[in-house]
């Protein structure tokens, strides 16, 4: 298909392992800044670090401006003090379909796939594109959906879906369209009801729920559920469709073996460990039809931020792959993180020019990229904060704490860790509804912390069980 000059934009589903990384700071919303930019104690989900908030507020007043250039952040500090979060909140302050990719350093060593080619796809998975197409649509409220069933046309045994009436209402008035079984099947693929908004594109009869009609809102009152009005104009009309999509989500669906999606071929990639591969040449491709659309106006780059943890991790090769990568005109903003003081740079240990000692830079950065780099540290926490961060999560995951049980958990976050406290959160929960209580107790909490260890604890049993081992 690339060949004809147009590219499937339809992104496939997303990777489940990435999402679930984020879930955890699904309570942060943005950097919680005043207008004036001083950070507020307490806001959109944020607590405390205020420094590193209002130093990251300044860098995005300058992405905002286009004036970053390439400049990366380098974020230092302890494990758990929120450079995630931070670099979180900063996709989200750019927007809400900005997109976010996080990785760790050592990711790049999987030893199927190159190093600079783990780079690459993280940097297209932060790179969004907008596509903003003119299309025409069956929209409206779902007032009746009735699929029709006949004989089995092939054998005879059996019914299957012959057509689905499908009824739609908007302000302005109503239709009845009769559809396609395959309609049917995307229908049912985006769970519609009666009720729902939908709309359905007239040539390709692809289907989009919009979200609930909000005549609906009292009846159903579930808050994951999105309340949207009854459409305006008529159902048949022609409608401004915007798509956001990463460029990793074109790679992907566009290395996908095209027009035959049959068993066997399904079957052919499960077997081959069901990887697609995106070869540089399609990205080249997919680039080229990308700057077109963005020429005719028809979408627009929307660079996100691509998080890179335990930037210490990474080798020279990598290092000059990044330098490169930040010069594009198609770069996300990057943000480091890092935990290492002074370190060796991977990579140029075994380099004979350095006496195999390697070359040791701050947090194991080439000087030269780390010259480009706006560096904020980021604070372990006080209690306090640690305690608030605490009742934030418990409030997102529904889950009730007894006051006794959040301060033993917030001496638990600052004794170890803030990640240690908030690991016992969601077992603390289980172990007080297996035993039939909705609210977790101080005696959940203490259980668990005799279940699970802390490092510091798991690291002192190692060292009694050396000293054991060392008398017999
Ligand atoms: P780091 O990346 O520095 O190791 P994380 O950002 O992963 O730390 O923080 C650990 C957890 O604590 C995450 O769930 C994060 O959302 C939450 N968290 C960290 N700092 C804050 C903060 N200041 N306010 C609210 N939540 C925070």
């Amino acid at each position: 298909a690339s060949g004809s000059g147009t590219i499937i934009t339809q992104p496939p589903p997303p990777a489940a392992t990435r999402e679930s990384r984020i879930a955890t700071h699904s309570h942060i919303k943005g950097l919680g800044l005043a207008d004036d930019g001083t950070a507020m104690e307490s806001s959109q989900g944020f607590v405390g670090q205020r420094m590193a908030r209002e130093a990251l507020g300044l860098h995005l007043s300058l992405l905002r401006q286009g004036r970053h250039s390439g400049r990366p952040v380098l974020l230092v500090g302890p494990p758990g003090t929120g450079k995630t979060a931070l670099a979180v909140a900063l996709s989200q302050e750019l927007g809400s379909k900005v997109p976010f990719c996080g990785m760790v350093g050592s990711e790049v060593y999987s030893g199927e796939v190159k190093k600079t080619e783990v780079l690459g796809s993280c940097f297209r998975r932060a790179i969004g594109l907008r596509i903003k197409e003119t299309k025409e649509v069956y929209e409206g409220e779902v007032t009746e959906l009735t699929p029709s069933e006949a004989e089995n046309p092939l054998s005879g045994y059996g019914k299957t879906i012959s057509h689905v009436i499908v009824g739609l209402k908007t302000v302005k008035g109503t239709k009845q369209l009769r559809l396609d079984p395959s309609v049917y099947e995307a229908i049912q693929k985006e769970r519609v009801v009666v009720g729902d908004v939908i709309y359905i594109e007239a040539n390709t009869g692809a289907v989009k729920r919009v979200g609930r009609s909000d005549a609906y809102a009292s009846e159903y009152d579930l808050e994951a559920e999105e309340y949207v009005p009854l459409p305006k104009g008529d159902v048949h009309k022609r409608k401004e469709l915007v798509q956001d999509v990463t460029l990793h989500d074109l790679d992907m669906a566009n290395a996908r073996p095209q027009g035959g999606q049959d068993i066997m071929s399904v079957m052919g990639q499960l077997v081959k460990g069901g990887r697609t591969e995106v070869t540089d040449k399609l990205r080249r491709e997919i680039n080229k039809v990308v700057d077109r659309y963005i020429e005719q106006g028809v979408a627009e780059l929307v660079p996100g931020v691509l998080f890179i943890d335990e930037v210490h991790m990474l080798d020279m090769e990598c290092f000059t792959y990044l330098n490169r990568a930040l010069e594009s005109p198609m770069s996300p903003y990057v943000v480091f993180a890092s935990n290492r003081g002074i370190t060796t740079i991977r990579g140029t240990e075994y380099d004979g020019g350095y006496g195999g000692e390697g070359i040791r830079s701050p947090h194991g950065i080439p000087v030269d990229l780390l010259d480009r780099c706006m560096i904020v540290k980021t604070e372990p926490y006080a209690r306090g904060e640690i305690r608030t961060i605490l009742e934030t999560r418990c409030r997102v995951e529904g889950i009730q704490v007894a006051p006794a049980a959040l301060d033993r958990l917030a001496d638990e976050g600052e004794k170890s860790s803030l990640r240690y406290a908030l690991q016992l959160l969601t077992p603390s929960s289980i172990v007080a509804r297996t035993a039939g209580r909705t609210e977790v107790s101080l005696e959940d909490v203490a259980q668990l912390e005799d279940l699970f260890l802390d490092t510091k604890r798991s690291t002192l049993v190692l060292k009694d069980l050396d000293a054991n081992t060392k008398r017999y």
